[in-house]
């Protein structure tokens, strides 16, 4: 018999007074009792709707059957067929608008909890086993993959599967794109992170951080070099400013650098001497999830007041609701209907304060939520000494710009067929660098596709 409470089991976590002084993860996991008791809410339903809700297709039934059957490895193993990282699709997925959206669970209830689960699994493999691959067979042929971020890290890891000899490019010093450098260690672990790039390497992979392709090493040299085909996973890493007064001022990061410092770098670490601006207020402007990091950072590196400084209502806010819970509930305060018009410094160049205006909604745009309006005469300024800006980034023109016939849209996205082939043969390419800015398990679907779709080109050629 299914259990059919209503709920998902709930999942501990740090309390918030606590965790929001320290990087340690937030939410601490399922304990072997509490994930079977979760797996027997699912119903094993014949067709399957959460796994059409899933960008990489894990099989979600049958590894949710092995978990209520206390079968954790084999339900790893099944998660581990389609997906290459577990442990970090478990911990940042936006289940709630992905699998769990189609469970029918969810249209009475909760749905079944099945990112909790899948980290549960995740975590259990690599606490009680953590076998690392086997190299498989090579088959001679080199391939090339630019960037480490989740795209890469798929794509690098289906290649090697098929017996290519593949050599990945990062610019920075540590692989993992956003997942080291973005997304905070409070959220996602990066044990985690190197722990699935260890796999990557005892399968071959042959890793060469502190390349910045299309600078140290061009992808037309890659092709003299005897690489057969390339992938450009490089993300969008660019970030956007306002364009507004004051912009320049000691004191106004964008997300990016302010997280890269904290996350790549160390800087929440007393052994670490990156350096950070000990900041008293901040304001991050923003609603997505970036914003909502970059702001609990802030909090963490010992802030008084944060404030989410923010042009629409609560509802229009892109982050994920268990975000905003989080941050909320750690003492971020937030201000709608509320946008910068210049931000103000002090004799010394550093920010004093941000000059705000508050706003009111209007007609849908052309996203179809409600346009806002400025409200005359409703300026005021917001005391702060640092400010964020988290308005989205795009991707980096330098891989573009050095590589003849590769083009981009308007936006300067890689255009990249349904196959990830991009305008210039042997090369494809996909996550953000061809969607903007979006998901870690989009990357992944789209590294996944382009791997197959490179195996299909180089066996073409060997014919
Ligand atoms: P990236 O992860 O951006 O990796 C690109 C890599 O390419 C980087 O390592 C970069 O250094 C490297 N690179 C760039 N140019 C070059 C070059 N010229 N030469 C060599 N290497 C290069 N998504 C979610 O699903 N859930 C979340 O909770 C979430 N939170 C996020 C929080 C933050 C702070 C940020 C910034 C993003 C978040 N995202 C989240 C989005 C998600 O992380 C991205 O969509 C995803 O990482 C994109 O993967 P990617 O492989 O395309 O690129
Ligand atoms: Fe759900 Fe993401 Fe796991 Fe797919 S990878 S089953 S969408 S949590
Ligand atoms: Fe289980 Fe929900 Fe999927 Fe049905 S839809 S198989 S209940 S997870």
């Amino acid at each position: 018999m299914p259990n059919m409470s209503l709920t998902k089991v709930p999942v501990p976590e740090q309390d918030p007074n606590v965790r929001n002084h320290n990087f340690k993860e937030v939410c601490l996991g399922y304990t072997p009792e509490q994930a079977v008791e979760e797996a027997t809410r699912c119903l094993n339903c014949k067709n399957m709707p959460c796994v059409a809700g899933c960008p990489v297709n894990i099989h979600i039934p049958e590894f949710v059957a092995k978990v209520a059957a206390g079968d954790f490895k084999a339900a790893y193993e099944i998660i581990s067929d389609t997906n290459a990282l577990p442990g970090v699709s478990g911990r940042v997925c936006p289940q709630e608008s992905q699998c769990e959206q189609r469970c029918v669970r969810g249209i009475k209830g909760e749905p079944v909890a099945i990112g909790r689960l899948e980290r549960f699994v995740a975590d259990w493999y690599r606490e009680h086993i953590n076998e690392m691959p086997q190299k498989p067979q090579t088959n001679g042929i080199k391939v090339a993959v630019v960037g480490s971020g989740p795209a890469s890290l798929t794509c690098a890891s289906d290649l090697a599967k098929k017996g290519y000899e593949v050599t990945m490019f990062e610019a920075f010093h540590t692989a993992g794109g956003v997942l080291v450098y973005g997304i905070p260690e409070f959220r996602l672990p990066k044990a985690i992170v190197a722990n699935e790039v260890d796999k990557l390497t005892a399968m071959g992979v042959d890793l060469e951080t502190d390349m910045v392709v299309g600078r140290t090493y061009t992808i037309d040299e890659m092709f003299d070099d005897g690489y057969q085909a390339v992938f450009v996973g490089s993300g969008a890493g660019l970030p956007m400013f306002m364009g507004i007064e004051g912009e320049t001022l000691a004191g106004v990061y964008s997300a990016n650098e302010y997280l890269t410092r904290i996350n790549l770098m160390k800087a929440y670490l007393s052994d670490y001497d990156t350096p950070i601006k000990k900041i008293q207020k901040a304001a991050i402007v923003g609603g997505g999830n970036v914003a909502m990091d970059a702001a609990r950072c802030a909090k963490r590196m010992g802030a008084e007041h944060v404030y989410v400084v923010y042009r629409r209502d609560e509802e229009a806010m892109p982050a994920r609701n268990e975000e905003i819970h989080h941050a909320k509930e750690e003492g971020i305060e937030f201000l709608f209907l509320t946008n910068p018009t210049r931000i103000l410094g002090d004799d010394k160049g550093q920010v004093r304060a941000m000059e705000c205006l508050k706003m009111e909604l209007g007609e849908p745009d052309d996203s179809g939520r409600r346009r806002p309006i400025e409200v005359k005469g409703s300026e005021f300024e917001l005391e702060v000494d640092a400010v964020i800006m988290s308005l989205g980034t795009s991707p980096n023109p330098l891989i573009r710009s050095t590589t003849p016939g590769l083009e981009t849209n308007r936006k300067g996205c890689l255009i990249a067929d349904d196959s990830m082939a991009t305008t210039r043969e042997g090369v494809y390419a996909g996550g953000d660098a061809v969607t903007g800015a979006a998901t870690v398990i989009l990357a992944m679907g789209a590294g996944k596709k382009a791997a197959e779709s490179m195996d299909q080109y180089l066996k073409s050629k060997q014919k």
